[in-house]
């Protein structure tokens, strides 16, 4: 059987389609838009009737293969989700709600499953080519740790992480300048948005072009997304389900959306933020309108222009996005109020992020969209928010990964948050 690969668009032009291996390593499109798939597969119908027992890794495979069929073979992908994905992604029950839980990767947090994917596709992708490549990657905490850690020691590919100077935690900080060896540091002086617009200006600089291959592996990249919706997949074991997502940059939401439009089955989506409300404003106004970031105790939120938008934007209306997703917006003291309660109530502990959530729910129960079925994705681990966390509850269970993590040095240089000083680096 002859398979058709699929095409990648710019979110800005349909004039230049590319293949997955192009959409994947370039990251960006030339334009400045985002890539998105020309049209949303769906799932076979044996696949979504068997989603409450299928396996984790079965539920991914079918998930990516018609992302990138006839450019990865099938018994390469298989072998790639088996090595991605050694670790689940269970629905827990906590009173009346679920909670999915997607901290069980090595770092921690969500950003495990579309990083760990993504080392394995670039490594294949460039597996006939001499040069090296290097990946830029702006993070607000949490990317970082997963970029660098799925990256890391993978031949012919170095890694460059900028983040926020002192607004990751002491933990995010080891995982993402402890490991040495192919991947390095740099800590802006900024905000992440800075860091995002540093990461944005250098990937079109013609110079730095010139010089190496350069890609991203920020959630704009089309092969972190797209593995993410598996999990939501998998989730819609319970038909009907409503999920709530702790959101920044909307990469993850984004991937749900994609599960939905596949097929499966998805009563509703929350976007639940902290107070950089964006895009919960624009859900209600029908108007965009980009902020600069907030700091607050939830921080790989701290997005004010979250750069996913522009692939929502692409896909949906504000119609269709209203019906959809609906959109609330949590305080840092509601946040905390939530982690003191839910622990109180049912000794589970919420990181600052999920607590987001389960706030955002609360908020909005009585809702004639949010009756039946609640789940509400647990994208990181609490004892990786230690800092906030154990002063309300005490101390979460820490995982092996994260202890060792903690055990680390940082390896990281300061840069002002100017996109020459990021150049210098490497011209
Ligand atoms: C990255 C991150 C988020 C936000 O995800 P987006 O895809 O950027 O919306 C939420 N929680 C945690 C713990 C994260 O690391």
């Amino acid at each position: 059987m002859v398979q058709c690969a699929m095409r990648y668009y710019s979110t800005r032009s349909k004039n230049n389609p590319v293949n997955f291996a192009a959409a994947a390593l370039t990251g960006l499109a030339p334009d400045g838009g985002l890539f998105i798939p020309e049209e949303i597969p769906q799932y076979p119908k044996a696949a979504l009737s068997s989603l409450g027992t299928m396996d984790y890794r079965d539920i991914s495979f079918e998930t990516i293969k018609p992302y990138v069929q006839s450019e990865i073979p099938a018994s390469v992908l298989e072998d790639m989700v088996q090595s991605a994905y050694p670790f689940e992604a269970p629905l827990v029950g906590v009173g009346d709600r679920l909670i999915l839980e997607l901290f069980h990767g090595p770092t921690a947090a969500f950003k495990d499953f579309g990083a760990r994917f993504m080392a394995r596709a670039f490594a294949y992708l460039r597996r006939n080519e001499e040069k090296p490549l290097h990946i830029l990657v702006a993070t607000s905490g949490d990317t970082g740790g997963a970029v660098a850690d799925g990256f890391f020691e993978v031949e012919g590919i170095s890694v460059t992480v900028l983040y926020p100077k002192g607004r990751i935690t002491p933990l995010q900080e080891r995982q993402i300048a402890g490991l040495g060896g192919n991947i390095s540091a740099l800590a802006v002086e900024g905000s992440f948005d800075d860091c995002q617009r540093l990461v944005k200006a250098a990937l079109a600089d013609e110079n730095l072009k010139k010089k190496m291959v350069l890609s991203s592996a920020n959630s704009i990249n089309i092969s972190r997304l797209i593995p993410q919706a598996a999990y939501y997949t998998a989730a819609a074991g319970i038909p009907g389900i409503t999920l709530c997502v702790p959101s920044g940059n909307f990469g993850n939401l984004t991937a749900g959306l994609y599960a939905m439009k596949m097929g499966a089955p998805i009563r509703q989506f929350i976007a639940a933020t902290n107070i950089n409300k964006t895009v919960p404003d624009y859900l209600t106004s029908g108007e965009y309108q980009a902020r600069t970031s907030q700091a607050t105790i939830s921080n790989a939120m701290d997005v004010g222009a979250p750069s996913n938008f522009e692939r929502m934007a692409a896909h949906f209306s504000w119609e269709e996005m209203r019906r959809i997703i609906l959109g609330v917006s949590v305080s840092d003291e509601e946040t905390r109020e939530t982690i003191t309660r839910v622990h109180s109530e049912y000794g589970y502990f919420l990181d600052p992020h999920s607590a987001v959530g389960w706030k955002g729910v609360d908020k909005l129960q009585g809702m004639p969209e949010v009756t039946g079925p609640v789940g509400i994705l647990s994208t990181a681990h609490p004892a990786k928010f230690a800092e906030t966390v154990e002063p309300l509850v005490g101390h979460a269970p820490v995982p092996d990964s994260l202890a060792r993590a903690m055990q680390r040095t940082i390896h990281s240089q300061t840069i002002p948050a100017d996109v020459s000083a990021l150049l210098e680096k490497f011209l």
